[in-house]
């Protein structure tokens, strides 16, 4: 007995069309697609008219576990991506402790087994501890199944570091996963150095701090031959660089976050911690160069950055408060709503690729296409149902969100994940 999706519109990926499909699915596989398909001895789900995806696949999550379980945990994290349409998500290592062992690999694959609603993979520390001073066994990491390293939440700071890590992750055939920051330009900020800094009177973090880290390690990579990927780019001339050094052959690739898509530093009032992200929400022209390079492809993929924080450390002063807004649940329907339905600025295939079909093709992921053969690995969307964003409403531990109380229309409304449904609703 199969799961046999009927009354979907199947989103063909390379012109755009809505085809009417059935899909059977037997296993954790996708037996049959077609016009009709025959439903005895299957259980028929009707997907009422929705459009079907490749599962979503966000290579930035902080699932906050092991260790700072009150903000979220394997299953409440991957609740949430189930709930967003997403069928992998990559998690990141800085954890407490920061994921640098094989037996923490290991802990995260089981729990995710056992609890999870999606897949989850891995990243492992690049440095010992996440400290920036003794380089992981890398190799012993990769065993245990490490999807890549990087020490996000902060930069390496020692570019002779860098690159020893580049070395062995070339080696490995691993990407260096990049938090481009420079603490020596980033100090003790808490927003984009900028007017709206200046007149909030806070210290604030210039977009050369990441920029500066994005240019060194693009020529690193160039060294090395090592794969470097850009988390959560921000700033301009950030954007710039990896566009530079994808023009000179250099193997890079990169992420923007939905924030950085749709926010700026001026909707900071300096009471809202809600508005506090690493890095930062930067300038209209930012912005639109983060925009722009997704477009153009020099950005290749969109990642949530999911950084869930307790209530309580959100109330707390904007200087002092933790940095992070959760993305996870809302991701799909607010970039479709803004990008695709309201503006037209990007097509529904186009986001969809950068979703699902780029990162499992970055990181040699299963997934990011829907199709006979392949992993049922699928999301099913309601573009019409337009709902408001209310963070009362998630499944995530974290409420931390600049977005509550937007419009957005676009909603998963059903997850398949390995043949599993993970997520419905009405
Ligand atoms: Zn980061």
């Amino acid at each position: 007995m199969g799961i046999l999706l009927k009354n979907g519109k199947l989103l063909e990926l390379e012109t755009g069309e809505l085809l009417p499909r059935e899909i059977l699915i037997e296993g954790k596989t996708i037996q049959k697609i077609a016009e009709q398909l025959d439903t005895t001895g299957h259980e028929v789900v009707d997907l009422g008219g929705g459009v079907i995806v490749p599962g979503f696949i966000d290579m930035h999550v902080h699932l906050r576990d092991p260790g700072l379980e009150y903000k979220e945990t394997i299953e409440t994290g991957t609740r949430a991506a189930a709930k967003g349409g997403f069928t992998t998500v990559a998690c990141m290592p800085n954890t407490k402790p920061i994921l640098d062992t094989p037996e923490l690999m290991n802990y995260i694959y089981e729990t995710a087994e056992k609890t999870g609603y999606c897949k989850v993979v891995p990243y492992a520390a690049i440095t010992c501890g996440g400290r920036g001073e003794e380089l992981t066994d890398m190799q012993a990491l990769k065993e245990a199944g490490a999807v890549g390293f990087t020490d996000d939440g902060v930069g390496v700071q020692v570019a002779g570091m860098m690159r020893t890590a580049m070395e062995r992750a070339k080696e490995l055939g691993l990407p260096i996963v990049i938090h481009a920051e420079d603490e020596s330009l980033s100090g003790k900020g808490c927003m984009n150095e900028g007017e709206v800094s200046k007149r909030l009177g806070l210290p604030g973090i210039p977009g050369v701090a990441e920029s500066v880290h994005v240019a060194r390690d693009a020529l690193l990579a160039e060294l090395t031959g090592a794969h470097l990927h850009v988390c959560h780019i921000s700033d301009a001339s950030a954007v710039d660089a990896v566009r530079w050094a994808k023009r000179r052959g250099i193997r890079v690739t990169a992420e923007v976050t939905p924030h950085h898509l749709l926010l700026t530093d001026e909707g900071i009032d300096g009471t809202d911690a809600n508005w506090k992200v690493n890095p930062p929400l930067r300038t209209e022209n930012d912005r639109k160069a983060c925009l722009e390079g997704l477009l153009d492809g020099t950005i290749d993929m969109i990642a949530t950055d999911h950084a869930p924080h307790s209530v309580e450390e959100k109330q707390r002063a904007f200087q002092v408060a933790p940095f992070g807004f959760v993305g996870l649940e809302t991701v799909f329907p607010l970039l479709y709503t803004e990008l695709v339905a309201k503006s037209q600025q990007m097509t529904l295939q186009q986001l969809v690729h950068k979703m699902a079909v780029a990162p499992a093709e970055v990181f040699d992921l299963p997934g990011g296409r829907v199709a006979e053969g392949g992993v049922a690995d699928l999301t099913v969307l309601n573009l019409e149902e337009e709902r408001i964003i209310d963070p009362n409403d998630f499944a995530s531990k974290g409420r931390n969100t600049p977005f509550a109380g937007w419009k957005a229309k676009g909603w998963p409304v059903l997850t398949v994940c390995e043949g599993r449904i993970t997520h419905s609703r009405p």
